[in-house]
């Protein structure tokens, strides 16, 4: 075969290129890649995995094609339709394809280091001879006692076992099974395993729960969801949704022979939904999870394709489980800000777990005690079917709300110059106090939540808790100290900073969230004897620390529980009476047009937590803003009136779901290049929205990001707003494929946004 005329075929590659790239069949490599194939090629004096998307011509090659270098796998590592989803992902997201795929496949396929990911193994002992009579035994084992009994726990055993296993039972020495091996009696084998990190978990027993009337009429109704359907499950906290989950994949895996997945928020925060799901299934399930490690997650992923486990059960990256005869993709906590990549692609899993069920026939569910906007208006506009849980199961009713006003008391404060105190009683006022040695004293538990630390400080009114907002945005205007002034993340709008407010003349002050390690201190000086433990990024780095921390929750050894929104999650603890919300003004206001929406979903997730057991429980909201809507409507639990007000300050100006929004930002390690290139970037896009499109598409910006450095690096941004997907995919790809980026700079952009810090 002469060079001219060996098989090309087209290869996507995890490169910043929007491009694919051509590569030769080395007829020597005893594989012949197909569409879906991984393959091992040369790229710029390195390797790079790449992923065969089908023969390719020779058409305007203008150099000889390099040679593929290894076909690692039999298979294809990507079926057409997993193929056809990426190509989604790569269209709609705005990134080249090679990365989208990436994505798809765990981490241990994807580099060219370890094609094969080393494998764990164990070691068997299998019985290789039969000693049937006594007699046999004495003579054998006159001088060996040990021997003997290690023979004969094998035999009770059935004659295999693993070394570790046989090791539990009995003590012994190496020498022991050394001499049984010697002498023909044994062999020892080692066997591949899959390492599988949830097996050390002891799930509990099913319990076996009879549905309520609103539970079998949800089961009923997902089991006659036709292909491609998607349903929002509008249940309250403690309604019992996983119940109705655990139904439908019954009839979906048992009846019907199909698979399923399921995705939760995080698998580390919500190890008790977990539990549920491996009781029912047990080993059909695989626990796919960020924190494995990549030779624990390719063994789950070999699991499944090979259709040994059945259900995937797994956080956002769990939607690209490699199962076939796919019969339903369960989101669980849809309103989850983490189902949304942060990094390239920045794909939403909602979204892509519905584009998939469309293309494989099943159904999909999305649950949430507080259904994103997004979800909700398409359950308004019939585009999904709307099934609702309005009750706790059990007759168990939600626990009282109460208010803790935190306004007229910020004067007492010693130091006004820089913000509200932050000694002890200015941080917990006298009713969250009493309450907490209340619950304490009782032997009951409490759940203090801190919201995340402010990325920015606001100015706030202390005696009406009115906070300045910019008049283009309806969002918050950050306090800047050098110079001091207010300032709009978005637009870039500025004002003087006001010292006195604006609606009643009171003072105005400066606020910023605190710090959990702070409050930690104030509450074990307050109470001695509690035993605290503190949720958040710091305490929760080790792999299972979430759930160990949860697990001495759940045994009765820890008071006080406080933490970051980490805590709000499917927690259930009947002895968790008290839940505290310390400053819910801080999520309030943070610079972000989901503001007001996540902190609603947060304090009706939290106070989900209390009263879930036969005592009750009762919920203290502590905030300067009582009439706020996300207070108000979280303190009665109304959900709709609370959508309702949220939806109408989303027209003008407009924001999602009344539109949808491009985030385009830049980064570099100096401000004013970064600064320089977003300007240079907003007025590029500004004149091809003038020629290309007519409107359909505005600019907000450019501005400094919110959060205006992350690890050295300065960021600005714009964003792009429409209602019309195709213009936004067209004007987003020109600009990503086209605007020249100098190499120390960076631009990123995010498609539909789940914040714009
Ligand atoms: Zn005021
Ligand atoms: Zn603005």
């Amino acid at each position: 075969m002469t060079e001219a005329d060996t098989p090309l075929v087209e290869v996507a590659l995890a490169v910043p290129l929007f491009q694919t790239f051509r590569y030769a069949i080395d007829p020597a490599i005893p594989v012949a890649p197909v569409v879906g194939s991984r393959v091992i090629v040369p790229f710029r004096n390195r390797k790079e995995v790449g992923i065969c998307l089908g023969s390719a011509t020779s058409d305007g090659l203008r150099q000889t094609p390099k040679r593929i270098l290894e076909v690692p796998d039999a298979h294809p590592a990507l079926n057409d339709r997993m193929l056809e989803l990426c190509r989604w992902i790569a269209e709609y997201y705005i990134v080249p394809l090679g990365i989208a795929l990436r994505t798809a496949l765990p981490a241990a396929m994807t580099g060219a280091e370890h094609s094969q990911p080393a494998r764990k193994t164990r070691r068997i002992v299998r019985l290789r001879q039969d000693l049937p009579t006594l007699t046999h035994r004495d003579r054998a084992f006159a001088r060996a006692p040990q021997q003997r009994l290690v023979f004969e726990m094998l035999e009770s055993l059935g004659g295999t076992s693993t070394l570790d296993h046989l090791l539990q039972k009995l003590a012994f020495s190496p020498s022991v099974l050394k001499g049984l091996e010697r002498r023909g009696l044994v062999e020892i084998d080692a066997e591949e395993v899959d390492r599988d990190p949830f097996a050390q978990r002891t799930s509990r027993s099913a319990a076996a729960l009879d549905p309520t009337a609103a539970q079998q009429q949800a089961i009923a109704t997902l089991k006659a969801g036709a292909a491609g359907d998607v349903f929002l499950l509008h249940g309250i906290t403690g309604s019992g949704k996983t119940l109705v989950y655990i139904e439908l994949l019954r009839e979906i895996v048992d009846r019907r022979g199909q698979t399923g997945i399921v995705l939760v928020p995080e698998i580390a925060l919500t190890p008790q939904t977990v539990d549920r799901f491996r009781a029912v299934f047990g080993d059909r399930i695989a626990v796919l999870h960020s924190a494995l490690s990549e030779g624990e997650r390719y063994d789950a992923w070999r699991a499944l394709s090979r259709g040994e486990k059945r259900i995937a059960v797994g956080a956002r990256s769990a939607i690209f489980a490699p199962l076939e005869n796919l019969g339903a993709i369960i989101v669980d906590e849809e309103h989850e800000s983490s189902y949304k990549q942060g990094e390239t692609p920045r794909y939403h899993a909602r979204e892509v777990a519905i584009v998939r069920a469309r293309a494989e026939g099943a159904v999909v569910v999305l649950g949430s005690a507080t259904p994103s906007l997004e979800s909700w208006t398409n359950a308004g506009s019939g585009k999904y079917t709307l099934i609702s849980l309005p009750e706790r199961v059990g007759g168990g009713t939600l626990p009282r709300i109460d208010v803790v006003d935190l306004r007229h008391r910020d004067v007492q404060r010693p130091d006004t110059s820089s913000g509200p105190g932050t000694g002890y009683s200015a941080v917990i006022r006298e009713e969250l106090d009493a309450a907490l040695a209340n619950t304490l004293q009782r032997g009951e538990q409490s759940i203090l939540l801190l919201n995340r630390r402010g990325y920015s400080a606001f100015v706030q009114c202390g005696d009406c808790g009115d906070v300045v907002v910019c008049p283009n945005c309806s969002i918050t205007l950050t306090h800047h100290r050098s110079p001091e002034r207010l300032l709009c993340h978005y637009c870039a709008h500025q004002e003087p900073l006001r010292v006195t407010c604006a609606r009643c003349g009171g003072k105005t002050l400066r606020h910023r969230g605190l710090g959990t390690q702070q409050v930690e201190r104030l509450l074990k000086d307050r109470f001695a004897s509690a035993r605290i433990a503190r949720m958040d990024v710091d305490t929760t780095s080790g792999k299972w620390a979430h759930a160990e921390i949860l697990d001495r929750v759940a045994a009765g050894e820890v008071d006080m529980l406080l933490g970051t929104q980490m805590i709000a999650k499917g927690l259930d603890f009947p002895n968790v009476t008290l839940v505290g919300v310390v400053d819910a003004d801080v999520g309030i206001n943070l610079p972000d047009f989901r503001a007001s929406e996540r902190c609603f979903q947060l304090l009706s997730q939290v106070a989900g937590r209390a009263g879930r057991g036969p005592k009750g429980g009762r919920v203290l909201i502590q905030t300067r803003v009582p009439s706020h809507h996300a207070v108000r409507c979280a303190v009665t639990h109304d959900y709709a009136t609370f959508v309702k007000d949220e939806l109408e300050g989303r027209v003008k100006p407009a924001y999602p779901p009344n539109l949808r929004l491009a985030n385009i930002v830049f980064s570099g390690t100096s401000d004013r290049a970064t600064s320089q290139l977003a300007i240079t970037g907003a007025n590029w896009i500004r004149e091809l929205l003038e020629t290309q499109t007519a409107g359909e598409i505005t600019l907000v910006g450019p501005a400094p990001c919110a959060i205006e450095r992350v690890k050295t690096r300065w960021r600005w941004h714009f964003v792009l707003k429409s209602s019309n997907p195709s213009a936004m995919t067209r004007v987003s790809r020109y600009f990503m494929e086209k605007f020249p980026v100098p190499p120390a700079l960076r631009v990123t952009l995010d498609r539909d946004p789940v914040t714009l810090l």
